[in-house]
């Protein structure tokens, strides 16, 4: 089966600024220098933009240092916050890369960090976005400009702007498309880079729900309305929806060498929730359907992993959640889904055993304690008090992880 390489741009749940969830998705095959190389603008994927070029300068930074390949946690700004923090190495169970070729020096340091950033994001050909709350389409907003550049023509005084890529594709669930068109680039709160007068190469698209769609060459998506939290109205509350997209990734019949086995035309699949509330919790619960539609993948061993936010470690339930999951929460989640999976597959014992989980979204306090240590804490230990055997790994910024 191909493989996924997911680089974190960012990964926290807020209020740092700046260090808000995105992440890259590429072919493990494929380094970034051969996708710059090749201009190849069909093989990438970013889900979420909370962070945007300027977290892939900081890593093309930690590559050119040739820091990349041993980080310590001091190189990572969310765990140099905390006077407890742990070794890297132990929020981590999924093998990370490195995911640039060699030697360094050569594609990276031939140009300037943000001039190779801005080109290989140019590459990039489709976004996912969860939901449209800030911390995960800032980057992209502030990015934008970068996706077409202003010229003047001499028949025409204005400036205008052309796009530098043939197309950029913005996918979200219909809620999330309107909200962004509509109170993001509405030329009011930032410009309409959407608009066609501007040159733009950029397209709001909206995905139906459980709908199968092709994004590029190489990744295709189906999408699940999630709840997350209520919109309050005076006189009847509305839910907020988010997204969970089931990722597919399947080599093209001609991928350029990248999938090396011949197994590699079997589609893997990574399943990718943003913020969300636990059904436990839910006036709306939408998540059981989910996992019963991922169960034979789990059971088939066809689901490389679950990415899910684990915003806060537990709190008393008097404190509000604002439709985001603590380890108590997420661990009841999962035993949904050991369900779904033991009622397919019968006699396995253990139907989650070694099932990857990458947490996001962790919120920072305003504590000298590593909320991320907690959180893997407790996770670990209700994963082992209800025998679930999933590995939990904590997503940092900076790293990539093949999947
Ligand atoms: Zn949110
Ligand atoms: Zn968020």
């Amino acid at each position: 089966m191909a493989s996924f390489d997911l680089t974190v741009l960012g990964s926290s749940g807020g209020p740092a600024d700046g260090k808000t969830c995105a992440f890259l998705l590429k072919p493990s095959g494929l380094t970034f220098d051969q996708i710059l190389d090749g201009q190849m603008n069909d093989c990438l994927l970013c889900v979420d933009a909370g962070t945007g070029i300027s977290g892939f300068c900081e890593i093309l930074l930690l590559h050119l240092r040739n820091r990349l390949s041993q980080l310590q946690k001091d190189d990572i700004d969310i765990l140099s916050y905390y006077k407890d923090s742990l070794e890297i190495s132990d929020y981590t169970s999924i093998e990370t890369v490195v995911p640039f070729g060699n030697p360094r020096e050569e594609a990276v340091a031939s140009m300037g960090v943000f001039e190779y950033a801005s080109k290989l994001f140019n590459l990039i050909s489709a976004y996912l976005i969860t939901h449209s709350h800030i911390d995960h389409v800032s980057g992209l907003l502030v990015n934008s400009p970068a996706f077409s550049q202003p010229v003047i023509t001499s028949n025409s005084p204005r400036p205008r702007r052309v796009s530098l890529t043939s197309s950029k594709k913005i996918y979200s669930i219909p809620s999330a498309i309107d909200n962004i068109q509509n109170h993001l680039y509405n030329d009011l709160v930032w410009p309409d880079l959407t608009a066609a007068h501007t040159g733009s190469s950029i397209s709001l698209m909206k995905l139906e729900p459980e709908q199968l769609v092709q994004l590029n060459c190489w990744f295709g998506v189906e999408t699940f309305v999630i709840s997350h939290g209520i919109i309050p109205h005076e006189h009847k509350d509305e839910m907020f929806e988010s997204s969970a997209y089931l990722i597919t990734l399947k080599p093209p019949k001609d991928d350029g060498g990248a999938s090396a086995d011949s197994e590699s035309s079997f589609p893997s699949k990574l399943l990718f929730f943003g913020d969300v509330e636990s059904d436990s919790t839910s006036i709306s619960p939408r998540n059981h359907r989910i996992w019963r539609e991922v169960a034979p993948l789990v059971v088939s061993g066809q689901l490389r992993a679950v990415v899910i936010e684990c915003s806060n470690y537990n709190l008393p339930k008097t404190v509000p959640l604002f439709g985001h999951m603590t380890p108590t929460h997420l661990i009841s989640e999962f035993v949904t889904l050991a369900k779904e999976c033991s009622l397919l597959s019968g006699a396995a014992y253990h139907p989650l055993d070694g099932l990857h989980v990458l947490i996001t979204h962790v919120k920072e306090t305003d504590s000298s304690c590593d909320p991320r240590k907690i959180i893997l804490q407790q996770l670990r230990e209700l994963n082992d008090s209800h025998d679930l055997r999933l590995n939990f790994t904590i997503a940092l910024p900076g790293l990539t992880y093949k999947i």
